[in-house]
């Protein structure tokens, strides 16, 4: 199969590789999208270069149809169509043990520790694969793991119907949760944004209102937006030191 292939920092090429030998508790995965994620610049520029296996296939965001699954696993046939969480937490440890996978100590993630979605297949083991819905593209499916960042931000900040909420940066994680923040049911989502390409974005997604803050206070817009009160909830989204440092200026 064709995968693309990190043979060093900054060093890609399309490689012709064997397709990946699927164990009793694996599935294996066609991949139709794949998006870059920003993990997978740091792992191209060289981040993670003691931590990485040259050459090794990036990629962790994706959607694909299932084309073997593995005698132990029950519940997927092949021509699933399928996202997966990327995440394989190691099931042994105490944490693990406890309920807690999320927190694995051993975890391994796909297309850093273990060979990624930047090919035509991708294995991976059958619990971390989930069917999608009828109505869902394979397209739209593939951002998947980004859209369920968002959504984890608001469960966890707790946005309620008729919230207003500010979400600063609005890269593609940024973008998601504004989205996700409508879905919520916040009436007002205010969207901070210093690239105007990506502040056009956020109103076309469901920003109420998108503001610039290299052009005016942020601050003092969103207290003006809010008749003085400021927002209910902020999410911080740009993963910049000054996006966070203002957060709690807008509450
Ligand atoms: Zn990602
Ligand atoms: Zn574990």
């Amino acid at each position: 199969m064709k995968a693309l292939r990190l043979h060093g920092p900054k060093t890609l090429r399309l490689d012709d590789v064997e397709e990946p030998q699927i164990e009793p508790d694996e599935v294996l995965i066609r991949v139709e999208y794949a998006g870059v994620c920003g993990s997978d610049l740091h792992v191209y520029r060289g981040a993670m270069r003691n931590r990485v296996k040259y050459p090794a296939i990036p990629g962790h965001e994706f959607s694909g149809v299932v084309a073997r699954v593995g005698s132990r696993v029950t519940w997927l046939s092949e021509g699933d169509r399928v996202v997966v969480n990327s995440v394989v937490p190691c099931g042994r440890c105490v944490t693990c043990a406890a309920g807690r996978p999320n927190i694995c100590t051993n975890f391994k993630i796909l297309g850093v520790d273990l060979p990624g979605a930047f090919a035509e297949y991708v294995k991976i083991r059958g619990d971390r694969v989930y069917r999608i819905p009828e109505g869902l593209s394979l397209r739209e499916a593939a951002l998947a793991e980004p859209f369920s960042v968002a959504l984890h931000a608001c469960r966890r900040a707790n946005i309620e119907i008729g919230d207003t909420v500010v979400v600063i940066g609005q890269g593609p994680i940024g973008l998601c949760v504004t989205q996700a923040a409508k879905h919520y049911g916040a009436e007002k989502v205010i969207a901070l944004e210093i690239l105007g390409n990506r502040l056009e974005l956020s109103k076309r997604v469901g920003a109420d209102f998108a503001i610039n803050p290299r052009e005016v206070d942020p601050v003092k817009a969103v207290r003006e937006l809010t008749n003085g009160i400021g927002a209910d909830k902020v999410i911080e989204a740009s993963g910049a030191p000054g996006g966070s440092r203002p957060s709690a200026g807008h509450a």
